[in-house]
């Protein structure tokens, strides 16, 4: 297949799309990011590249962070961590609370607000500090990108954490239950932190491999969680992956994928490849308008899609 055509070809598609959707702004850093920016790459898992658009911009991937601090929960965990988040689709916004007032301060999934910050409270709980957590989420970037340069950025985290009440009131709306460890704001920090990671779509689609391929690295070998471990975070992308519009995201493009507020999808072709997109304009739940659009696309155009 030459998958460089079908991007060339997507990217003619989705260019008449970019000023629709609305960029993020209620965290103000991120208010200002040009609309008109578009970039997708495929990534093999013999290492090779295929990318279209600003594929070297890096932006913030947001809640696309909340699938490796998942994976580090589940590595140290297991199955114990579901006794705390579940795995159930919200059908409701991301930082909803009244879902998890109702269900007594067990977040449906790790894939909404709550469920991601109860998996960095699981984190701090198991690496003791902040730093050592910051740290270790860090390094594991490093490792699944293979690139060491990926870092947080500050002035966006911290300008998240100046507007972050909703995020606070779920913390301690689940502290309020007892379904939390530690410090509310020492949590909330390292969360926040975690969503400021940038990264560009070729480093992001290097970094889905492990989850392509049941948890091994395929370019290094290196094994980061069981295959069934690594099945079942795949299987919570599908189903959990693009908050109130996961069923839609499932229905249109048919694969594991995971969205940030920054503009960024991730997605896994089984067995094949990492895919990342980035178009910083959002539909109505939160997801990039134009990455819906061109992963769509990219499954319509290739037939691989999981179904
Ligand atoms: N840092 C964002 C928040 O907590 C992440 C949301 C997202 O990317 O969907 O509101």
């Amino acid at each position: 297949m030459n998958y460089q055509s079908i991007l060339e070809e997507i990217k003619e598609e989705v260019y008449p799309y970019l000023r629709e959707g609305k960029v993020a702004n209620y965290i103000p850093a991120l208010a200002n990011v040009n609309p008109e920016q578009f970039a997708m790459t495929l990534t093999m898992f013999d290492g090779r590249q295929y990318s279209v658009g600003q594929a070297d911009t890096l932006f913030s991937i947001q809640s696309i962070s909340k699938v490796f601090t998942f994976t580090l929960a589940l590595k140290h965990y297991g199955l114990e961590l579901y006794e705390r988040i579940g795995r159930e689709p919200s059908g409701n916004p991301f930082n909803s609370l009244v879902q998890l007032e109702y269900e007594s301060g067990k977040p449906r999934n790790p894939f909404i607000n709550a469920g991601a910050i109860n998996v960095t409270d699981v984190l701090l709980t198991y690496f003791k500090s902040s730093t050592s957590t910051s740290k270790k989420i860090l390094d594991f970037m490093h490792a699944i990108a293979d690139d060491t340069s990926i870092a947080f950025n500050d002035i966006v985290a911290e300008s998240e954490m100046e507007h972050g009440f909703r995020n606070l009131a779920l913390a301690n709306l689940m502290k309020s239950f007892n379904n939390f460890d530690n410090d509310v704001m020492e949590v909330i920090k390292i969360y926040f932190q975690h969503c400021s990671i940038e990264m560009n779509t070729k480093m992001l689609s290097r970094s889905m491999l492990y989850l392509a391929n049941h948890g091994v690295d395929p370019i290094t070998g290196k094994t980061y969680i069981t295959s069934q471990q690594a099945k079942r975070i795949n299987a919570v992308m599908l189903t959990c992956g693009h908050y109130d519009a996961s069923g839609d995201f499932a229905f249109h493009v048919g694969l594991p994928g995971k969205s940030g507020v920054g503009g960024g999808i991730v997605a896994v072709v089984p067995k094949m490849m990492g895919i990342a997109v980035w178009a910083p304009a959002l539909n109505a739940q939160g997801n990039s308008l134009v990455g819906t659009k061109a992963l769509e696309l990219f499954t319509s155009k290739t037939g691989l899609s999981i179904f």
